[in-house]
């Protein structure tokens, strides 16, 4: 009997400790929120993209509506204007501000700079490389000049923190295709892949002898089921759970076994926040950071969905991006990333594809 009540005693001292704890921590972790909320002005240019629209959002949680400038070339949001591509409560310009900018208009970043206080700036916009190869010149002028003008205004100490996104593309096809290192051979032949390598060595240069903060990772393929695809050679794993959820069968415009690495958007939205948020000294590469992701071909996927959707159907049609994806790695070996933030993968490609399903489902639901 005493024995029972020394336990029962014991157990709520137990429950007493554990709850101060988290009142403790939810205390420190309200505190660090205010002083980040305080500390920081972030301006997201490019921002009603496939990325931008997801982080923008993350980006507010963490640092408050009215502490986030969602920007991008359009006058509004165009989602807001789509009725079709509507996603409720989660569109940049809903939640908290958004102005219209271009990212080549140099003049107006250093005036929204100045006027708002910027202290960081994650730099978004750019032509993917689908769109680019059929728009060569203004890519090659869109993809550059906008980071270039960024990091002069950087160079100038008028903000504290740049994030620009490479790509895979960087590599080419005289790289080494399977678990591609961080330093290895890079000969891309895509005007996209020519630009973001450019930005990457002039991100490295503007750190090296002006000490900006900037800050990198070469995204793989983004999959993610709040916003469409822009324009890239990856998008294929986007548009397949479409037409899966619609019942529809999926031309595939690569061929069933390219194996190329992609990563769903939480992971790529964390990644993103985890580089910019890690101890200055932590980043240790300032061209760009590989991730690996998953790495899977159509044909991969397509088994996945059909473990979903038992009907579905999937034919192949390669077409000038099959050229594109055969000059990329199959794999990519992030352990740079991994020794130097931290970084950690959560989502394979089983967890991809039932989490997709789940909310294209519903988000069909909410826009017919
Ligand atoms: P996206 O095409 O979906 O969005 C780009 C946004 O930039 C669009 O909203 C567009 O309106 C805007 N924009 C275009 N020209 C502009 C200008 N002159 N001024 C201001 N805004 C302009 O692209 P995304 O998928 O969101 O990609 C974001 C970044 O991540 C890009 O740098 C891209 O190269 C990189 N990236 C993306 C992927 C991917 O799979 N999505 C993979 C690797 C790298």
């Amino acid at each position: 009997m005493k024995t029972l009540f020394i336990l029962q005693r014991y157990k709520s001292v137990d429950f007493f400790a554990l709850a101060i704890k988290h009142i403790i921590w939810s205390i420190i972790l309200y505190l660090c929120k205010i002083e980040n909320q305080l500390k920081e002005v972030i301006l997201v240019i490019g921002a009603s993209g496939q990325v931008g629209s997801e982080l923008v959002t993350a980006l507010r949680k963490i640092y408050g509506e009215t502490n986030v400038i969602a920007s991008d070339i359009h006058s509004v949001n165009p989602k807001v204007r789509d009725h079709s591509t509507i996603i409720h409560s989660e569109n940049v310009e809903a939640e908290g501000p958004y102005i219209e900018l271009n990212a080549l208009d140099k003049n107006k970043i250093y005036d929204v700079i100045k006027k708002n206080k910027i202290t960081q700036i994650y730099l978004l916009a750019a032509m993917l490389s689908a769109k680019s190869e059929e728009n060569v010149e203004l890519a090659w002028r869109l993809n550059t000049l906008s980071l270039s003008n960024i990091l002069q205004l950087a160079e100038q100490k008028l903000i504290k923190k740049l994030f620009w996104p490479s790509s895979i593309a960087v590599f080419g096809h005289t790289t080494p295709k399977i678990l591609t290192p961080q330093y290895t051979i890079m000969e891309p032949n895509t005007v996209y892949g020519i630009s973001k390598l450019a930005g990457e060595r002039w991100c490295e240069y503007y750190n090296k002898k002006y000490n900006v903060d900037v800050r990198s990772i070469r995204y793989p393929g983004l999959i993610g089921w709040r916003t469409d695809p822009g324009g890239g050679t990856t998008d294929y794993a986007v548009k397949i759970f479409h037409k899966a959820i619609l019942h529809e069968k999926y031309e595939s415009f690569l061929n069933e076994d390219t194996a190329l690495p992609m990563m769903y958007m939480p992971d790529a939205i964390r990644a993103t926040i985890e580089l910019m948020e890690t101890q200055q000294e932590n980043v240790k590469i300032r061209s760009s950071y590989n991730l690996a992701g998953i790495s899977f071909t159509p044909k991969q996927i397509a088994t996945e969905i059909s473990k979903h959707i038992p009907n579905f159907e999937i034919s192949y049609k390669p077409d000038f991006r099959q050229e594109i994806a055969n000059s990329w790695p199959s794999s990519i070996d992030d352990k740079n990333a991994q020794y130097d933030w931290g970084w950690r993968l959560e989502y394979n490609l089983e967890k991809i594809t039932s989490d997709m399903i789940k909310n294209l489902e519903e988000r069909y639901i909410v826009t017919t």
